[in-house]
């Protein structure tokens, strides 16, 4: 699969996405080419574009952090697409696994979106007290993530497909610095 990587308009690496996604951000005019291939071309009904290596975004986008992402209750929400990790319905509120009565604290690993009802049903209790199985492992956001936070879109069921930034391509740290 080919990668194609992401610069902020400042010319800084944000990521890599697919070529797919980078094409559909050219089409929507979010971003611009900036290296292409030599020779190969992308067709399609309505496409012709050179097959984008780097491809830059329009509009700096501010991104909060690089290594680590600070935690938030709008960052979990966002992290676990609004999908409670209890039901896998809709999420509006933040789980704390380990109870904060129970010392469990703000943070990645501790926290997952659930739903009102079975946030309120677990109540002060682990998982294992409340008897209630998580269906996801909470984690903490990569960079990738962190572009998509940084894009300020709140609500994962209306995230458009080229945000999904593949996770497989490395963190941004591993990218080459900008010269
Ligand atoms: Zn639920």
């Amino acid at each position: 699969m080919r990668e194609t990587l992401i610069l902020n308009a400042s010319f800084e690496p944000l990521s890599t996405v697919s070529l797919r996604r980078a094409v559909v951000l050219v089409m929507q005019d979010k971003a611009v080419v900036e290296q292409s291939h030599p020779g190969l071309r992308v067709r399609a009904a309505n496409i012709d574009l050179p097959v984008p290596q780097v491809v830059r975004l329009r509009r700096y986008v501010r991104v909060p952090f690089r290594q680590r992402a600070p935690w938030s209750r709008r960052g979990v929400l966002v992290r676990d697409r609004h999908r409670c990790a209890y039901c896998g319905r809709r999420a509006t509120t933040v789980d704390h696994v380990v109870p904060r009565s129970r010392g469990g604290t703000d943070t990645w690993l501790n926290t997952v979106a659930a739903c009102a009802a079975d946030n309120h049903r677990k109540a002060d209790r682990t998982p294992a007290q409340a008897g209630m199985a998580l269906l996801v492992k909470p984690f903490e956001p990569t960079p990738a993530d962190a572009l998509l936070l940084a894009l300020g879109r709140t609500d994962g069921a209306a995230l458009p497909e080229w945000l999904t930034v593949s996770r497989a391509a490395g963190s941004a740290a591993e990218l080459p610095a900008t010269a």
